[in-house]
């Protein structure tokens, strides 16, 4: 049964300030009893919902704090590329995005259509997304370093009726392909007005004259809010959306699985491009009340250990590849920091190597705690919570409110749910949490094929122990069948980036006549350590010596890089079709390869 039955989620009571209270009594209790106690419903009265009936992530997240509290608290600290800074308060949002949803009520756009967004992470961003939202339409963003095919493509399936980009970028990117764009019918350009494209519109001066009032468009818990493309890590990018009551997720998840409570700085950093970005680097932080930061610029190390020693960032969420690239620069920079104000670190994206969770402990006095999901799932689905222990190496357990499973596809289409622990299956979720994708636009056939026997089924492999902690081993495209075994990618990774000349690493399975298939790793180094024969034999001989010959690589090959898709995730799909001489498949979402 897909779920579409119209259930709210939401209900108006108590003032902002005693909901939020309420939202922190978990802190006094145990996993199971809070786990026992929770109800999506209860969970609601955390919202506000509209005053005239109805549910608005934008209202939640910017309009109910400017109503309760005034609000010149800072929502937004932008970070400029050149060391300049900007506040935006929570009264300044709700002025710009009541504009910015104006001019889009002013060019004719409705409820439902779709508002693409083409920029770096610069305040317009944050207008253009909840402005969006707050018309009722719906927001799409689009990861600024795409070429102009992946964003036609994606403009495309999601009918995008108004883009919002700069004049490089259109003229980069746009401009020739506009005229294979029917649906488009705005292109709004965010800065200097002056000798604007033609065809276009100006950003700045159409949210100058906008509606500093204008109201809160009344949609309905199950109305369409966002669109969000997939990774593209295992073939064609799918256009997967969210309903307006993903917001409850969004705010809940954050609060367990990121520990964030008003008072808090947070710092996502992912680029709302991804669904992180915008779950955690939008949506939640504000529905939270808190303050978040946003960095311009992009990853470097000493920059990054600034902003958290000078903004004093209490919640970071990161990944992995950001984490292993920390790691690779030496706890020796973070120690020459003052971190002491961070509170919780958490990871999503890819597997944490338990080696890189350990690395937190030490340099930062804390660990990172890993958690999973999907675009699909909206919002954290499981992880290593604020409450009860980490395990270095396990995504955690499943949040309150969400139901998963190990699961087992019979050949007769049936699926068995797998109760034993230790045992390797697809990780499942019972449909029905309030941020579930409810679809892939124009693709209802595949949608389909995601939900079997009562489950929605991820693609991932995993296997849950005896204390509930789920360990990811792997998608389940990237699996190895070799000489009988099932050997998951995650676990060879890890005892390779185990060894201390190891930096990153990626294994696949090539096809071998007695075994089938054969485990060939590609791994890049440590600054300074040279990709010599020695060091190939030493990698070797440890992970032998942890995984056993049967498992651990057949054979290892130096890379200066590993091929990843620009939100952070290893494309093992590319190197393996790179070594079979393949056909790529779809590469819009590739980052680097030498
Ligand atoms: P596509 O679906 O287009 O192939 P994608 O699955 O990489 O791309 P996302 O939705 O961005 O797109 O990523 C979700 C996937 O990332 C998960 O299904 C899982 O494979 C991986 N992932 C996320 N968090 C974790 C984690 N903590 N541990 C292991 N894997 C994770
Ligand atoms: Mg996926």
């Amino acid at each position: 049964m897909l779920p579409t039955e119209d259930k709210s989620f939401v209900s108006q009571s108590s003032p902002l300030e005693q909901r939020i209270g309420q939202a922190l009594l978990w802190h006094g209790k145990d996993y199971e009893a809070l786990c026992s106690t929770f109800s999506w419903k209860a969970a609601g009265r955390q919202l506000d919902g509209l005053p005239e009936g109805g549910l608005n992530i934008a209202y939640e997240a910017v309009d109910r704090h400017v109503m309760w509290n005034g609000c010149e608290k800072t929502a937004i600290r932008w970070l400029g590329k050149s060391g300049n800074c900007r506040d935006i308060s929570y009264a300044d949002l709700a002025r710009d995005t009541a504009r910015f949803a104006s001019v889009l009520d002013h060019l004719g756009i409705e409820q439902g259509e779709r508002v693409f967004a083409l920029m770096g992470r610069e305040p317009a961003l944050y207008v253009t997304a909840l402005g969006t939202l707050r018309r009722g339409a719906v927001f799409c963003p689009l990861f600024s370093a795409f070429g102009p095919d992946p964003i036609k493509a994606r403009i495309s399936i999601g009918e995008g009726a108004v883009l919002v980009t700069t004049k490089a970028f259109y003229q980069k990117k746009i401009a020739h392909i506009r005229g294979e764009l029917p649906t488009l019918k705005h292109v709004l350009i965010v800065g200097d007005a002056d000798d604007l494209p033609d065809d276009t519109l100006s950003f700045d001066t159409l949210l100058a004259a906008g509606d500093p009032g204008f109201p809160v468009a009344q949609t309905r818990p199950h109305d369409m809010a966002l669109l969000h493309f997939t990774s593209g890590t295992t073939g064609k990018p799918k256009g997967a959306f969210h309903v307006h009551e993903a917001v409850l997720a969004h705010h809940v998840s954050a609060q367990y699985a990121l520990d964030l409570r008003k008072d808090d700085i947070i710092w996502c950093t992912a680029d709302p491009g991804w669904v992180t970005g915008t779950s955690y680097g939008i949506i939640a932080p504000l529905t939270t009340g808190a303050t978040m930061i946003v960095d311009e610029a992009e990853f470097n190390p000493e920059r990054w250990y600034t902003i958290l020693q000078d903004q004093k960032v209490t919640v970071w969420y990161s990944a992995p590849t950001a984490i292993r690239m920390l790691m690779k620069a030496g706890g020796d920079l973070a120690r020459e920091y003052d971190l002491s104000a961070l509170r919780f670190l958490a990871s999503v994206g890819e597997p944490l190597n338990p080696e890189a969770v350990i690395w937190s402990a030490d340099v930062f006095g804390k660990p990172f705690h890993d958690n999973w999901w999907q675009t699909e799932t909206g919002a954290i689905m499981i992880g290593n919570l604020a409450i009860g222990d980490i395990k270095p190496g396990s995504m955690g357990r499943p949040l309150p409110g969400i139901d998963a499973g190990i699961v087992e596809l019979r050949e007769d289409g049936s699926v068995r749910e797998i109760t034993s622990a230790g045992e390797v299956g697809e990780l499942a979720l019972r449909p029905g949490w309030p941020s579930m994708f409810r679809g892939y636009l124009h693709e209802t056939a595949r949608y389909e094929k995601c939900f079997k026997g009562g489950w929605y089924l991820s693609g991932d492999l995993a296997m849950r122990d005896t204390d509930g902690y789920y360990w990811f081993v792997g998608r389940a495209d990237d699996m190895i069948k070799s000489s009988g075994h099932l050997i998951g990618p995650f676990e060879v990774e890890s005892a390779l980036v185990a060894h201390d000349a190891v930096a990153e690493a990626a294994v696949i399975g090539v096809p071998d006549e007695r075994a089938g298939e054969v485990v060939k790793a590609f791994v890049t180094l440590h600054h300074g350590i040279e990709p010599d024969e020695t060091t190939r034999r030493d990698i070797l001989a440890h992970v032998r010596r942890s995984l056993g010959a049967a498992v651990a690589p057949r054979v290892i090959e130096f890379a200066d890089e590993l091929p990843k898709t620009r939100s952070g995730k290893i494309m093992r799909r590319l190197l393996k079709a790179r070594e079979l001489g393949l056909p790529e498949g779809d590469t819009s979402t590739l980052e680097t390869f030498k």
